[in-house]
C-alpha cells in the first residue's frame, strides 16, 4: 500500500500508520510498502503480545548507497522489507528459534502470508516479501535466510565455550583415550596378580 508522511491513524490495534513510513532522511512524501510484511509484523506483535518497534521499512537510494554502502537493489529499496525489534527477550528468542529451525506457529504463518526473506541479527529481525525466494526450501517453496547474529544459538555457544576454556577438544579426546587405556591396564594387572597368587 502507499504510505504518506502525513498519514496518522491506527492501521492495527498496536500500530499507527506513521510507524511504517520510511526513516530515510530524503524520504519522499509517499512511498510503497508491501502489505505482506506489514501484516507479518502485526502478526508477530499480536502473537507475542509484547511491544514491537519498526526500525526500517522503505529505504531510498541515497540511504542505501551513501549511508549504508549497499547496492540499492535490496528489498528495502523495493519497499518489500521491514526490520523490527521485539522488546521482550523471551519472545525475541522464540521468534528467532522458530525462524532458525523453519518451524513453529509464527514461522508457518509468515510463510503462508508470503514472507520469503528472513534475516536474524542480535538486536533486530529482517523480513521481506521478495518476488523470488532464496537458497533455502521448505513446504512453501524457496526462501532466503541469513543469520548475522554474533551470539548464535545456545548449542553453538556451548561448543564455543568448550573450545575457549583451555582444553581443546582433541586434547579432551586424547585424555579420555589415555584413561581407558590405563583402566584396561589396571584390570589386566589385577587379573594377573590374582592368578599369580594362586
Ligand atoms: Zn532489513
Amino acid at each position: 500500500m502507499e504510505i504518506c508522511k502525513s498519514d496518522n491513524y491506527n492501521i492495527y490495534a498496536h500500530f499507527n500508520i506513521h510507524e511504517f513510513y520510511s526513516k530515510s532522511p530524503d524520504a519522499p512524501d509517499c512511498h510503497y510498502l508491501n502489505d505482506i510484511v506489514m501484516e507479518a509484523v502485526n502478526y508477530v506483535r499480536e502473537y507475542y503480545g509484547v511491544p514491537v518497534v519498526i526500525t526500517s521499512t522503505y529505504r531510498t537510494k541515497y540511504h542505501e548507497l551513501v549511508l549504508l554502502g549497499k547496492s540499492h537493489t535490496g528489498e528495502h529499496f523495493k519497499g518489500n522489507a521491514i526490520d523490527f525489534k521485539i522488546l521482550d527477550a523471551d519472545a525475541m528468542k522464540d521468534y528467532q528459534h522458530q525462524v532458525e529451525t523453519a518451524s513453529g506457529e509464527v514461522y508457518t504463518y509468515l510463510r503462508q502470508l508470503g514472507v520469503r526473506g528472513f534475516g536474524l541479527y542480535d538486536e533486530f529481525n529482517h523480513i521481506d516479501a521478495r518476488s523470488v525466494g532464496g537458497s533455502h526450501t521448505d513446504a512453501f517453496g524457496s526462501y532466503a535466510f541469513w543469520d548475522n547474529r554474533k551470539k548464535k544459538t545456545i548449542t553453538e555457544l556451548k561448543t564455543f565455550r568448550e573450545d575457549e576454556d583451555g582444553i581443546k577438544p582433541i586434547r579432551k579426546q586424547l585424555f579420555l583415550f589415555g584413561l581407558v587405556l590405563f583402566l584396561l591396564l589396571a584390570l589386566f594387572v589385577w587379573f594377573c596378580v590374582k592368578r599369580c597368587v594362586k
